[in-house]
This record gives structure tokens, sequence and C-alpha cells, in this order.
């Protein structure tokens, strides 16, 4: 391969990844305010003017207004340059690795449908089932023509067939339905979004069902270490020293038990492990209908609470799934 030419393309592609960011922020907004894609021209949220064609320069535009718009200095969400931005480096990232290959155009549409699905999911705690099921769409249809094995020297890293795309959105949609109904049984609240099995299950059609089992594992590994750093801030917030003291002693106990394992340590271990899943289920809400209720009786007190514990527990699981299988794209 030429060198200079590689580099060329690689700008472009770069150029290209940031532009087609700015496109998907124009989806996720209008998905999110259900309006076309195509119609009406960018505006403003605030002041409504439209927007002239040098406000619209990917990242370059949010560097040169300074984040703020030309005409009311309204602050510009940061999520603009940064869609745009990641969108970019990616691209680059899957032709660096993937080169000239059909890999690189498929992995490019899923990146470009993790980015949507992540931003409405962390923005509005929205994961719309439309974008699920285009993914599951271009996971099939990869997997069906088994694009991915086409090139003797760059063999596909999924290795993955038609049938295992299948089952791989059978059984990813299964084992986040059993959660849920799970969760919804035992207790009697959401403990993941709806989306997420339509999410879990497109993501199976992509990488087949062994991998589907990797991402899922590895995305609630990535949700817990998301998720302790925010429950400390709020424990610390609500100066709650006894559970911090918990986790502490827990770390503790984990790490000598690593070191040197003794029975003593391990039942130790499970009694704290204990408690601390009783405290961290203590502040789920209860039950999703008396939330309900309580809500349209008044704004009491309770109320408040409830949302707030609301607030810490629906940490979405979307991005952490779209994590998840960045990580296998890139690292498998
Ligand atoms: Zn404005």
């Amino acid at each position: 391969m030429n060198f200079d030419l590689d580099v060329v393309v690689s700008i472009f592609v770069f150029i290209t990844g940031i532009s087609i960011g700015s496109f998907l922020n124009v989806v996720i907004l209008r998905a999110l305010s259900n309006e076309s894609i195509v119609n009406p021209p960018s505006k403003c949220p605030k002041c409504q003017k439209p927007l002239k064609w040098w406000h619209n320069i990917p990242l370059l535009s949010y560097i040169f207004l300074r984040g703020k718009c030309a005409f009311c200095k309204e602050k510009i969400s940061i999520q603009y340059p940064i869609v745009e931005f990641l969108t970019g480096y990616l691209y680059l990232m899957t032709f660096l690795k993937f080169g000239y290959t059909f890999n690189t155009i498929f992995i490019i549409i899923f990146i470009s449908l993790f980015i949507i699905i992540s931003t409405t999911d962390i923005k509005e705690h929205v994961a719309f089932n439309l974008h699920s099921y285009i993914l599951a769409f271009f996971g099939i249809l990869y997997n069906y023509f088994n694009f991915g094995n086409l090139y003797e020297g760059n063999v596909w890293i999924f290795q993955t067939s038609f049938i295992a795309s299948i089952l791989g959105l059978l059984l990813g949609a299964a084992i986040i339905s059993a959660y849920f109904g799970l969760g919804y049984l035992v207790l009697k609240t959401m403990i993941i979004g709806p989306g997420d099995i339509f999410i879990a299950g497109a993501l199976g059609a992509c990488f087949g069902w062994k991998h589907i089992l990797i991402i899922l594992a590895v995305a609630v590994g990535i949700q817990i270490l998301t998720f302790l750093p925010i429950y400390f801030v709020k424990l610390i917030k609500k100066k709650d020293y006894i559970t911090l003291a918990e986790f502490l002693i827990f770390a503790i106990c984990a790490s000598c038990n690593c070191i040197y394992p003794h029975i003593a340590v391990s039942i130790l271990l499970i009694i704290i492990g204990a408690i601390l899943c009783k405290r961290i289920l203590d502040t789920l809400p209860k039950n999703l209908v008396e939330l309900n209720e309580e809500m349209l009786k008044n704004e009491s007190e309770e109320t408040k609470i409830s949302s707030e514990k609301e607030e810490i527990f629906h940490l979405p699981f979307g991005p952490a799934l779209c994590c998840a299988s960045l990580l296998f794209i890139f690292l498998h």
C-alpha cells in the first residue's frame, strides 16, 4: 500500500466522520423532538433563528463561536462537538484497523448507530426501537452475506454466520427480557429500560450468540464501574459515612482474600456484600405503580425523594452495551 495515499485517505475518513457526526446530532435532536430529519432547516433552539452555513461546520464552528449562538449568545450544547469528534475519531480508528474492506463500511454503520442510541439514552433516557431495528437489519445483512470473511489475511474477528446472528438476536433480547422480568417480579420496579431489550437483540444480530454473551458481561462491568463513583458522590453528599465505610471494608477484605484466601475473610466478604446489596436495593423506587400514583396525587416530599432515588438508579444501560461492543470491535 502507498503510505502517502493512506494518510490522505485517513484525513478524508476523519473529515467525513465529523461531518456525519454533525448529521447524527441532527438525527438525535429530531428523534427526541419528533421532527423530520430533512425539514425544517437547522435553527437555534432558543432564538429560533435559522443558522448560516458557516455556523454549521463540524467542530470548527463550535470553536469559532466559542460554544455560543451567533445571534443570542445562548450556550450551544457540548453534545455537538463531542458527537462530531467521537464519530470522526471512531471512523478513523475503524479505517486504520480494517482498511479497504467491507468490514470498514459495516463497522462505521454500527458505530453511527451506537452513537445515536447512546446519546438519546444519556440525554433523555430513551432508546428508540427504530434505531435498534436498523442496527439489527445491518447486523443480519452483514452476517448473511458473510462480508467479514471475504478477505484472506483479514479474517473477520466476529467469525459468525447467519444462524449465529439470528440466535444472537434472540439470545440478547431473551437475557435482557429475563432480567427485566425478574426485576419487575422480585423488586416490583424497572431495573432496566425496555429499550435495552431491543438494543441487546440488535447487538446479538451483529456479533452472534457467542459474542453477545461476552458483550453483555463486559457491559455489566462497565455499568458497575460507572455506577459506583456516582453512588459514592451521592453518599458523601448525604453524609452517609457508614455505607462508605462498609464499601471500604468490603474492598479491603476482597483484596486480602485475593492475596491470602481464608474462609473467615470469605464469609465476612459475603456478609458485607449482602448488606451492601440490600442498601443499594433499598434505594430503588419500591413500586412503579405506586410511584406513578404518588406523582399524580401531589408533589409531596415523598415523591421528590422517590424521583431522586430513580435518578440514581436509572443509569442508562444502552451506552454501556455500546461501549462494550466498541471494546469488542477494537480489542478483540
Ligand atoms: Zn440563538
